[in-house]
């Protein structure tokens, strides 16, 4: 009899409750007097299944049978590609045989999929980067020295700019794997000849970004102790002679919010508590930090302290790092100093009177306020006053009207956020003009980029930044999905497959939806600016204006009111919260508070102060490639940026400038939610596995795979004349 798809002793996948997938194995098949095909199975648990379909629908691989696992000798194969059978669970399996073997990495195509450890894994060091350079992916194991040396080849030998793609959820992996791809460039050329050996080499200068960034940028969350609350892309400039000369920074979207609030079990940014360890006994005085860090409250409603780390020394690593960088000894003193006033900022006490709601400062006695203010050379009535009262200007006509308690917080913390947020930009902005000085953009021949990016979000509840998250990730998922169409085209095209016959997903539709000429972002920014726009006026405004046939699919209707929308995104549906959308986008200041900051005595605040201004204004960051300096907002101008809009065309920018570099895919993956060394959460891992997209691409490549076709070929032939020779 002629070998079939599922004859007996096929072995197969069913799905398991508790592991995801089981083996199971055919042990009967037979053709009914209707024509379908009956397979009786047993799974490991010696259970017995049967089920029917059409062997129509076999050969057509659209049955509701079981998928095929593949023979021995394919338990742990570099490349998921090489698989014979390419299916969900075949690819879990693989990745977790190797996961159990300490084999972090594992190919599937152009992506490397990585599953982090939890645990210091001896594979990174000098020893293993000199084995790595010079060397082809094939010649060695899946590693992300693998991607970085094709990388660096690729520059050398085409001089293409090259990109590589860091992705994955938050604790997967992103920053470490960046780091250890950075070091790798940094350190591969280090055994030839160089002029400079001193200790602030570009090199250094280089690897210093990720303390500066990491004390200021990251935050413990409940998911990862060292959590990156901004996007990055960190372009590594290289001369013709494939040295470093410098480098190029670009950050996204910084988390504001957690400046004066943070979820139990999670804290401020670790440069508050480096601060409050580390600074000496007079800069203490100086800045009046005479309480640790339970003494503030934009920290003390979180934990205090992270196992294992010290935030003392790491206060002088992040002082040294910023030393090498340029930022000398007085400016850091200036920057510590408007840290201090944040924090007694957030004490600045706000009440209400006992008779109204209206906001009340205790002027004269409030100590923070008095502190506050002199840090950051404020003056302290003024600032109570606008703080509490609203300024209106009506038709020419100037009043003032009493704010409410909490309206008057609100304030006091989104001053502490925008002022937290330009300190962020003025430091990416030194960075960059210190890495990337004329000098060595006079050098830089082409670049190796690396993007460290959240990963698609999906929370219990979403809001802005998970919005504004998972839109990057369609714009990279796009990106990808055509980056991947393009070799299958080109393979097709050698095969003479007629490709267009192929179904890939498009994510377009979604793309429209949020980014079109009324989708949600023009929607949002026009509520933004209206000076009557509520969270609900808005959610309003989307419902009436995207429940529409062409957004059918991708917009859907709350079940739950109306205090949410939903988008149908490539990794799944997700609610997005409507509450705080606006404060959030609009992300700035009173008028009033702004003239205070820019009027400021302490010049440190007004020079970081016109960075943040300018933000979306002028291309302060860097622009990303080198011939043009792509502003991100010419349709701004004129009006006051909004968060989105910023964002949006900082997405742009980058999306075009990948668009000219050769991609390279790491898709990191966490393998359970307690951070514990080698456990292996199988449901877990897969739905990242389809969120990053290594699933899809996985059945693109396997719909045109040649071999593959050539099997289904054979399989489809050879079941139909098993089942026909059984018949008769
Ligand atoms: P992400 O940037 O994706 O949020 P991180 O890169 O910060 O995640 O990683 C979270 C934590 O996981 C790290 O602090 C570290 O403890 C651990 N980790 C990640 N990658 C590795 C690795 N390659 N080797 C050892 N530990 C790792
Ligand atoms: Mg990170």
């Amino acid at each position: 009899m002629a070998e079939s798809i599922y004859s007996n002793g096929t072995k197969v996948w069913f799905e398991d409750k508790e592991r995801g997938w089981i083996p199971g194995e055919v042990v009967s098949s037979s053709v009914q007097g209707d024509g379908s095909v009956e397979i009786a199975f047993i799974t490991e648990r010696q259970k017995e299944i049967t089920l029917k379909s059409t062997l129509k629908d076999i050969t057509n691989n659209t049955s509701k049978l079981p998928p095929l696992s593949n023979p021995s000798g394919y338990e742990q194969v570099e490349d998921l590609t090489h698989l014979p059978h390419l299916n969900e669970p075949s690819i879990l399996d693989v990745i977790h045989n190797r996961y159990a073997e300490r084999k972090l990495y594992t190919y599937s195509g152009i992506v490397l999929v990585a599953v982090n450890p939890f645990t210091d894994v001896p594979i990174y060091g000098q020893d293993i980067i000199q084995t790595y350079a010079g060397h082809k992916r094939e010649e060695l194991g899946p590693h992300l020295f693998t991607i970085a040396e094709e990388a660096y080849r690729a520059l050398q030998r085409d001089t293409k700019n090259q990109t590589i793609i860091v992705s994955g959820e938050s604790g997967a992996g992103k920053t470490e794997s960046a780091k250890y791809i950075m070091r790798y460039m940094a350190s591969v050329k280090s055994n030839t000849v160089r002029e400079t050996t001193s200790s602030t080499s570009v090199e250094h200068q280089v690897l210093a970004t990720n303390p500066i960034l990491e004390a200021f940028g990251n935050a413990k969350t409940s998911r990862n102790d060292n959590s990156s609350r901004f996007g990055k892309y960190i372009q590594i400039l290289f001369d013709d002679q494939s040295s470093i000369v410098g480098a190029r920074i670009r950050t996204y979207l910084l988390e504001r919010s957690r400046i004066s609030f943070q979820q139990r079990s999670e804290r401020n940014y670790h440069i508050f508590y480096q601060l409050c360890e580390g600074a000496s006994p007079e800069e203490r005085a100086n800045f009046g930090l005479d309480s640790d860090a339970t003494g503030y409250r934009y920290l003390s409603s979180s934990s205090i302290k992270i196992d294992n780390v010290n935030d003392a020394a790491n206060f002088t690593a992040t002082r040294q790092a910023l030393a090498i960088v340029g930022i000398d000894e007085e400016k850091q003193l200036a920057i510590f100093r408007l840290l201090a006033g944040l924090l007694h900022l957030g004490n600045v006490e706000i009440n209400h009177r006992r008779d109204a709601k209206d906001a009340i400062i205790d002027e004269k006695n409030d100590a923070a306020l008095q502190k506050a203010m002199e840090l950051l050379g404020i003056d302290a009535a003024e600032f109570a006053k606008c703080t509490t009262k609203r300024l209106i200007d009506a038709r020419g006509e100037k009043f003032s009207s009493a704010r409410t308690m909490d309206q008057s917080i609100g304030v006091r913390d989104g001053v502490a956020k925008f002022i937290y947020s330009c300190i962020f930009d003025w430091l990416v902005l030194r960075i960059n003009a210190s890495l990337s000085s004329n000098d060595a953009i006079q050098r830089e021949k082409s670049f190796i980029a690396v993007l460290d990016i959240y990963g698609f979000e999906h929370f219990r509840t979403n809001s802005f930044e998970q919005f504004c998250i998972n839109y990057a990730n369609e714009k990279l998922q796009q990106q990808f999905i055509s980056h991947v169409f393009k070799l299958e085209q080109a393979e097709y095209a050698l095969e003479a497959i007629d490709w267009t016959t192929i179904d890939f997903s498009d994510n377009q539709p979604c793309i429209d939806l949020i980014e079109g000429k009324l989708g949600i972002l023009a929607l949002l920014d026009e509520e933004s600016r209206l000076a009557t726009g509520t969270d609900e006026s808005l959610i309003d405004k989307l419902n009436s204006q995207l429940k529409t046939p062409e957004h059918k699919s991708i917009f859907k209707d709350h079940l739950h009111g109306n205090e949410a929308f939903t988008v149908a995104h490539y990794a799944g549906d997700v609610s997005y919260n409507i509450d705080g959308f606006l404060e959030k986008n609009r992300g700035t200041v009173p008028e009033e508070h702004k003239d205070l900051l820019t009027s400021s005595s302490n010049d440190f605040l007004r020079e970081v102060i016109d960075v943040g201004i300018n933000i979306g204004i002028d291309t302060h960051h860097g622009p990303v490639s080198k011939s043009k300096a792509v502003g991100p907002s010419k349709a701004v101008s004129g009006r006051k940026p909004t968060q989105c809009s910023v964002f949006k065309s900082s997405l742009l920018t980058l999306t075009e400038a990948l668009s000219v570099t050769d991609i390279h895919y790491i898709r990191c993956i966490k393998p359970n939610e307690s951070k514990r060394a080698w456990e292996f959460n199988s449901p877990l891992v897969l739905s990242q596995l389809r969120a990053c997209g290594v699933v899809e691409t996985v059945r693109i490549t396997s719909a045109g795979y040649p071999t593959r076709w050539t099997y289904e070929e054979f399989a489809a032939r050879s079941i139909l004349l098993s089942f026909l020779h059984t018949a008769h």
